[in-house]
């Protein structure tokens, strides 16, 4: 069979019908599996076997979605997590331990700079922020403790994009991972692996999914990275958590994948519920078809947008003079995702009636649906802020951010025209 693309892989990779005939993935809701004998229960947890231990580990409905993901993805290994924020932070907690730091880029979602600026620093990892379009200020920032280089494909919601070869350059210069967030742009838009990415990070419970009814994430294991580099002895010695296993010299092609299953998923225990799984598997089957439409309504928005005398910015990398174009022009040949901000000329009021008076477009802290959602994080979710903590995190008091969706885009905008455009 000829290599299958990205949009074939999406409805069937990973699975195939068994003697039942059924076309869909069954759902697997067991958290126990029979073993064979002792020796195959013995050889399955000192990883010499492959099958099925314990849900928390791995489960046959998960194996199907990590499958897909990894194929769309271009990995070596998969796995998959409670949330996006479980996928982040497990690996964090796979390469680095209390003394150590992280180099992140500056322009991060809100929930992942939490994470990062807070309760990694509680556990002893410091993390460094890098102007997000400065690769010289990521390598400034690099470290002899240094133990990952971390960046959104395009962020959430400013847009920013990472120039990733140069910043991979760097990462490869002083031998630690490039992780990348893929969650805004997705694999059918935009592959890390092929500009220099070794991590990958999903937040499934977005665009994957598509349907928002199930929270997930994944991170993929690219197989690119030379873990006996110097800088990761927690993979190049025997693990006493293990029966002295030795992650990099076991398992040298997806050493990262294995550790973080066999190791920080067993101990944190952030596993995948199979049913999410299972109706991340329905949403993903559609994401090609989705996501074009997602990008198709998002340029007519902006086009609206651009031309309304009650906007005085948008932050999108298509409009003339975003500092981030050419990058995204070099980069992100489909499009440029479907989630932006702009401003209102009214302000806070302006802003707040915007998303009251809203009746189609959700209301609501999601992105990645299939609905329209807009947000108002000065009047919401940023309401507690100074006035200088806004202006320090980019939320002004005139911003909207939307993750545009797939309904007709003559009734998104219809319905931002009634309600305060
Ligand atoms: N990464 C990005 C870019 C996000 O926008 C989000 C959530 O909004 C996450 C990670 C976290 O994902 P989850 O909500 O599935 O934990």
């Amino acid at each position: 069979m000829t290599k299958q693309h990205i949009e074939t892989l999406a409805v069937s990779h990973g699975f195939e019908i068994d003697k039942t005939g059924a076309s869909n993935p069954p759902l697997y809701l067991s958290n126990a599996y029979k073993f064979q004998d002792a020796k195959h229960a013995e050889e399955l947890f000192a990883l010499k076997a492959e099958g099925y231990i314990y849900t928390r580990l791995n489960n046959p409905t998960n194996t199907v979605l990590e499958e897909r993901i990894n194929a769309l993805e271009g990995g070596a290994g998969t796995l998959a997590t409670a949330s996006g924020h479980a996928a982040e932070f497990m690996t964090i907690c796979a390469l680095a331990e209390a003394g150590d730091e992280i180099v992140s880029s500056n322009a991060l979602y809100g929930g992942t700079h939490n994470m990062f600026a807070h309760t990694l620093r509680r556990l002893g990892i410091k993390v460094k922020f890098a102007n997000v379009a400065d690769p010289l200020d990521f390598e400034n920032l690099i470290t002899d403790k240094t133990k990952a280089i971390f960046a959104e494909s395009i962020s959430n919601p400013g847009c920013e994009i990472p120039d990733f070869e140069a910043i991979s350059a760097v990462a490869k210069k002083h031998k630690v991972p490039f992780i990348v967030d893929n969650t805004c742009m997705t694999p059918y838009l935009f592959r890390p692996k092929d500009f220099g990415a070794d991590i990958v990070i999903n937040s499934t419970t977005k665009f994957l999914s598509g349907q928002a009814a199930a929270m997930g994430g994944t991170a993929t294991d690219c197989g690119t990275f030379d873990w006996n580099s110097g800088r990761f002895e927690s993979f190049c010695q025997p693990d006493p958590s293990y029966h002295g296993i030795i992650w990099a010299k076991d398992f040298p092609q997806n050493a990262f994948i294995l550790k973080l299953r066999a190791q920080v998923l067993r101990d944190v225990g952030a596993c995948q519920s199979p049913f999410n799984a299972y109706l991340t598997l329905q949403g993903l089957q559609t994401l090609h078809v989705r996501m074009d439409r997602h990008l198709e309504n998002t340029a007519k928005l902006v086009e609206y947008l651009k031309n309304n005398p009650k906007i005085s910015w948008i932050k999108y990398p298509s409009i003339e003079g975003n500092p981030f174009r050419k990058t995204a022009e070099k980069y992100f040949k489909k499009g440029f995702g479907s989630v932006f901000s702009f401003g209102l000329k009214g302000g806070f009021e302006a802003g707040k009636k915007l998303i009251e008076n809203a009746k189609l477009c959700l209301h609501a802290t999601n992105l990645g649906d299939v609905r329209t959602i807009i947000t108002h994080p000065a009047s919401t979710t940023h309401s507690q802020l100074s006035a200088e903590e806004k202006i320090k995190t980019g939320v002004t008091d005139d911003l909207i951010r939307i993750s545009v969706g797939i309904e007709n885009i003559d009734d998104i905008i219809a319905d931002l025209e009634q309600a305060a455009l």
